[in-house]
């Protein structure tokens, strides 16, 4: 367990939507850890529960960040980067599902989602480069989803926005390596968050899932949480520009 000089030490994450769902888990399992979190929330408070059952010791300071606002970003990050130890990883949570039938989905929706999703998680990775660059490099966990290589139908906006996270993290992973900048996709499987609420509260699609999930159940945020937090721990050097699956196995059943 982290005292207060570890945690000045391991220095700041900053989480994005980190105010609930698996933001908050990943949050509260960072701060568990030892390190500080800038929560960064379109809100601005610090999450008041601790999602997942983790117990906190460490920090979490809540910012105020909308990432479809390049200036929200610039100041959040900022913040960010005069907690103690200064800004040493991002965590790229934030994000949007919208869906319905292709033939009639308006463009506006599908813009909406690339905005947030993509564009949101692009400017937050360029506006944190600078920043790891001059503490000698860092970790960057984009979140993405298991849907990102699949054909889901009524989901080709969110889908398409989750291959684009898996690109990014890709292409920023090699351009940044010199840099002492790692970038990794992590891609949930179905977890149970307010994204996910509607879609499992009917019997009818839970009793579908339990047939069709590996495991019997979908996932819990601490569980995205727990792998994100091994990655900054661990902080294996050889591991970058890829996509890391947590699905329960669920994207190779499918
Ligand atoms: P939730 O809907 O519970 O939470 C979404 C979070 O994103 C909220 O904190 C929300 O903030 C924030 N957010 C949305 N737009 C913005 C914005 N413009 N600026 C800042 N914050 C924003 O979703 P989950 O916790 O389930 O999802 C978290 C991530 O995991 C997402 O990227 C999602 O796509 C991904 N994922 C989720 C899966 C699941 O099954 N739940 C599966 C695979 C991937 P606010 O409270 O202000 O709305």
């Amino acid at each position: 367990m982290a005292g207060d000089g570890e945690t000045r030490e391991m220095g700041t994450i900053a989480v994005t939507g980190a105010n609930r769902g698996i933001g908050a888990a990943i949050a509260a399992t960072l701060a568990d850890r030892g390190y500080t979190v800038a929560c960064l929330s379109r809100g601005g408070a610090a999450p008041s529960t601790d999602e997942g059952g983790a117990k906190v010791v460490g920090r979490r300071i809540g910012l105020r960040c909308d990432i479809t606002d390049c200036a929200s970003i610039a100041a959040a990050l900022a913040a960010a980067d005069a907690l103690p130890g200064g800004l040493r990883g991002v965590v790229n949570n934030a994000g949007i599902m919208m869906s319905g039938a292709s033939r009639e989905f308006p463009v506006e929706n599908l813009e909406t989602v690339l905005r947030t999703n993509v564009v949101g998680t692009f400017s937050v990775c360029q506006a944190a480069y600078p920043r790891l660059v001059a503490r000698g490099g860092g970790l960057i966990v984009n979140i993405g989803s298991f849907w990102d290589e699949m054909g889901v139908k009524r989901f080709a906006a969110y889908c398409a926005s989750k291959a684009a996270i898996a690109a990014l993290s890709r292409c920023l992973g090699v351009e940044w390596a010199k840099k002492g900048i790692r970038v990794l996709t992590v891609a949930p499987g179905y977890i149970e968050t307010d994204m996910t609420s509607d879609a499992l509260e009917t019997e009818e699609t839970r009793r579908y899932l339990e047939t069709r999930l590996p495991l019997g159940r979908v996932g819990r945020p601490d569980e995205i949480a727990r792998v994100v937090a091994a990655l900054f721990l661990e902080d294996v050097g050889f591991l970058t520009a890829t996509t890391i699956y947590v699905d329960g196995g669920q994207g190779p059943a499918m």
